[in-house]
């Protein structure tokens, strides 16, 4: 038998897509995918050097568990830079991935009973990482016509005498959209009346387009910093997604709970990663822009095309690298007695019908969307837009 938290969990949507994807092409379809969320790009030569050099310098035994006292002195260094916000060693943990920091994050603070509020649409795994820790996740929807930014008043009426903590994603993923910094002081002022934490979720805050800056929440103030917990990686910064590196910073005594938890877990993030993590952090960042500079020509044409297609309509997203367009409109019709209405019947459809693979709104909670990827060479993306034009035209 398998346990009640197993028999609970839902696995990843955006993998499961991504599976699918793959497999239909090792069969020899020809799918365009806008499924999956990591950089087309290759990792940066300077900083696979650095991992070749680890291994032949020996670099390869169990570390410190919450990481390499250099790699987390370059992690505060960028703190201080880019956000403003100064950290001693233990305030940080380096962790096997983002999403590693962030289940260590709910392992710590997470239990039976607590409740936790998500703006929706949200990234896959939060939920599912409240919810194998028994606690609830509690959903405050954004709209479209916010430009999917939570009310702080919205927060504020779900808080109940259960409330632990809110989790805040900006760049977001699945919108793109990003949180200014007035409406994070508003949020910040709610979060310390009712004595909550907030976990900020950071990973994509060097993609940002339209001349718009990232803040981070943590950085607004001493009280708001005590009560946050900052996550951030290198997978789509430095395209490094198969490194697995992540880390957080926040209060030490939630890191080193979370440091706890990880010596029992997974212990230390791969030695090798550590060292190219350093270099990624430390040594040339022009490759962030000539990656950025092609995301921005990518997000221009997608968003003009999806925007052109009949019976959707699209944002234009200021970060990260996803469109996220309304489809509601489409789940009124059908094409050969089947009946598009919902958005796994479209994502399927246009997986089956025309090659395309992307994910469902209803993954990430709303199923008025679908989410694209604009990771992905512009050829494809043109491929592909082409291909669901074609596939909705037929639709009646
Ligand atoms: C990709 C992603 C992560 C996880 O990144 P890893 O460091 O690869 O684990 C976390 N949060 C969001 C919003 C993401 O899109």
């Amino acid at each position: 038998m398998l346990s009640n938290r197993a028999s609970k969990i839902k696995p990843s949507p955006t993998l499961a897509i991504d599976a699918k994807a793959k497999a239909m092409k090792a069969e020899g379809v020809d799918i365009v995918s806008f499924g999956v969320g990591e950089p087309d790009f290759d990792t940066p030569d300077n900083i696979k050097e650095a991992a070749i050099k680890a291994i032949r310098d020996g670099f390869t035994k169990y570390t410190p568990v919450g990481g390499i006292d250099p790699l987390k002195d370059a992690i505060i260094e960028k703190f201080r830079k880019d956000n403003n916000l100064n950290y001693m060693r233990d305030e940080i943990i380096v962790s096997c991935g983002a999403k590693h920091s962030l289940y260590n994050i709910a392992q710590a603070l997470f239990g039976p009973g607590d409740e936790v509020l998500i703006p929706s649409p949200y990234w896959v795994s939060y939920p599912e990482q409240v919810v194998l820790n028994d606690a609830i996740p509690v959903f405050v929807k954004t709209y479209e016509t916010d430009s999917f930014i939570v009310k702080p008043e919205a927060i504020e009426s779900h808080i109940t005498k259960k409330t632990k903590a809110l989790i805040l994603n900006s760049p977001s993923n699945p919108t793109g959209l990003t949180y200014n910094k007035k409406t994070l002081e508003r949020i910040a002022e709610i979060v310390l009346k009712h004595n909550l934490y907030v976990i900020s979720d950071e990973i994509y805050e060097k993609l940002l387009y339209d001349g718009v800056l990232h803040f981070s929440i943590a950085s607004l103030g001493n009280d708001i910093k005590n009560k946050t917990i900052v996550v951030n990686g290198l997978s789509k910064a430095y395209a490094m997604t198969g490194w697995r590196i992540g880390y957080a910073a926040g209060p030490k005594e939630i890191i080193k709970a979370m440091t706890n938890i990880q010596s029992q877990s997974t212990s230390n993030p791969t030695s090798i990663a550590q060292k190219a993590a350093i270099e990624a952090i430390t040594g040339p960042q022009d490759f962030i822009n000539i990656m950025f500079a092609e995301f921005d020509v990518r997000r221009k044409f997608l968003i003009n095309e999806l925007n052109s297609i009949h019976g959707i309509s699209c944002l234009t997203p200021t970060g990260a690298f996803y469109a996220f367009p309304n489809t509601s409109r489409l789940y009124s019709k059908s094409i050969d007695n089947r009946k598009i209405s919902s958005s796994s019947d479209l994502a399927l459809y246009l997986l089956e019908r025309a090659n395309v693979a992307l994910v469902h709104g209803e993954a990430f909670g709303d199923d008025n969307y679908i989410r694209l990827s604009y990771a992905i060479p512009i050829d494809e993306i043109k491929k592909g837009v082409e291909r669901i034009r074609e596939a909705i035209g037929k639709l009646k």
